[in-house]
């Protein structure tokens, strides 16, 4: 650490960004500790896709969304869902959602996204190096398949703007499909693959190594609820939690989709929604499946996990206390069916629930705060995961005071107005 190496440093929430803001602190020298109300890893980050690479350089809103999210709402088999009676919660941010589709912010939010997650399987890789775990994340490779031409013709602007970015893109016919991925079904007859990509073949053993990692080189972990964050003369004084108040000189919140609860004290009114995602595992589905692969007109996921066949996906907004909707879960083992006809689907499968954190723009807030020692680093939405160790390693260096060839203001929460 540069500046002081004795700081006191606490973060608030051990998801996965959370964990690796703080390892990447600690390895600067400060003094670090690590608060959650749970477990390490149990909330988001435990049941995510596991796709990791540079190529999510899409934002969720494109042009034309309003007519396929009103088209999608009126279907309950789509695979986004707004309850009616959350849509006045929801409208202020599916405005701003609807105002980054056009095609200028588009571009400009995908020129950010190339830039956080241009090494981000290197950044993993440096950690899991590090902590002896290098095996979880694998360049595998991201397939990705579409039923015919006409529905990845609906795709055109985002494979577009990849191959601006000089991602490696191939396009393959049904006969390459079958050659990378024997077990996929006759309704997908194209595709494209992106050599470069990878995956976390177990995103909570990640977290949790990484946890590990932290406490046995002299970082604290400590489960508490955090009430408050205290601040003296706009300066961060202590995180208070239900059971102490952990005195500091900075406060990095990393609490993912409850981020902005904690902040809405201090006057803080940041557009955070929670898109429920859900996944289903299937510990012996009878197939192998060697990477990744996204049926793309369902927008679903299905990665073949340490534990299993794990298929993940679908939108859903409600917040954060409703309970989850056994429904998409079904639709998800319906997905798996038919990409993948040969899994064995045992009739007790179960599945999981989790609060993806999301700015409408498709980019997480990371840096400092109005609040001298408070920092943010949370909302990375649907690539959490992804862009998790190069955001750790960017706040690391903000707080240290050390240079980032990331420029951090495009990620500010000053983009959202007066706050
Ligand atoms: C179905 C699904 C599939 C996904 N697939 C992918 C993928 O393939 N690739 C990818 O990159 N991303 C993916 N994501 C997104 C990714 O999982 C999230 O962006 C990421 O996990 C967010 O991490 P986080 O650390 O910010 O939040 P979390 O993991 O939710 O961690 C936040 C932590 O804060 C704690 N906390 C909250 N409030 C408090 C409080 N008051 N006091 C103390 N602790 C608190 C929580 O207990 C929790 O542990 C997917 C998400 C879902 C749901």
């Amino acid at each position: 650490m540069t500046r002081n190496t004795r700081e006191a440093i606490v973060v608030v929430g051990a998801g996965i960004v959370g964990v690796c803001t703080a390892w990447h602190l600690l390895r600067r020298g400060a003094q670090v500790t690590l608060i959650d109300r749970d477990a390490p890893g149990r909330g988001c980050s435990y049941g995510n896709a596991g796709a990791v690479g540079s190529g999510s350089i899409v934002p969720l809103a494109t042009p034309g969304i309003m007519r396929d999210a009103l088209r999608m709402i009126f279907n309950p088999a789509a695979p986004l869902r707004i309850p009616v009676s959350y849509l006045p919660k929801a409208a202020p941010w599916l405005t701003r959602f609807v105002g980054a589709s056009r095609p200028e912010e588009v571009r400009r939010i995908s020129d950010v996204l190339a830039t956080l997650l241009a090494h981000s399987i290197e950044s993993h890789l440096e950690i899991l190096n590090e902590i002896g775990a290098h095996e979880i994340v694998r360049r595998t490779g991201l397939l990705c398949i579409y039923p015919d031409e006409k529905a990845l013709a609906k795709d055109a602007i985002g494979w577009t703007l990849r191959r601006e970015h000089g991602l490696r893109v191939e396009q393959v016919a049904r006969a390459d499909i079958l050659a990378l991925e024997p077990e996929i079904g006759p309704d997908y007859t194209v595709g494209m693959f992106m050599p470069e990509q990878g995956m976390s073949t177990n995103p909570y053993r990640q977290v949790t190594a990484i946890a590990s990692d932290f406490a046995k080189h002299g970082g604290h972990i400590i489960r508490d609820r955090v009430v408050a964050v205290e601040v003296e003369d706009n300066w961060v004084r202590a995180v208070r939690g239900e059971s102490a108040s952990y005195a500091c000189d900075h406060a990095v919140i990393c609490a993912g989709a409850w981020s902005t609860q904690l902040l809405s004290g201090l006057g803080y009114a940041l557009p955070l929604e929670s898109q429920r995602g859900y996944h289903v595992t299937i510990s012996s589905p009878g197939i192998e499946v060697s990477r990744c692969v996204t049926a793309a007109d369902r927008k679903v996921f299905l990665t073949p996990m340490e534990d299993g066949l794990r298929v993940a996906g679908t939108v859903e907004f409600g917040g954060l206390t409703r309970a989850p909707t056994r429904q998409r879960a079904e639709f998800l083992v319906r997905d798996l069916s038919r990409v993948f006809p040969r899994t064995t689907i045992p009739p007790d499968w179960s599945f999981w629930m989790g609060h993806r954190p999301c700015f409408p723009d498709s980019l997480p807030v990371v840096g400092p705060s109005r609040h001298r020692g408070l920092w943010f680093n949370f909302g990375h939405g649907h690539l959490g995961l992804t862009m998790s160790a190069t955001s750790g390693d960017i706040l690391a260096r903000a707080i240290c005071g050390e240079p980032s060839n990331i420029d951090l203001g495009p990620l500010s929460f000053e983009r959202f107005g007066r706050n």
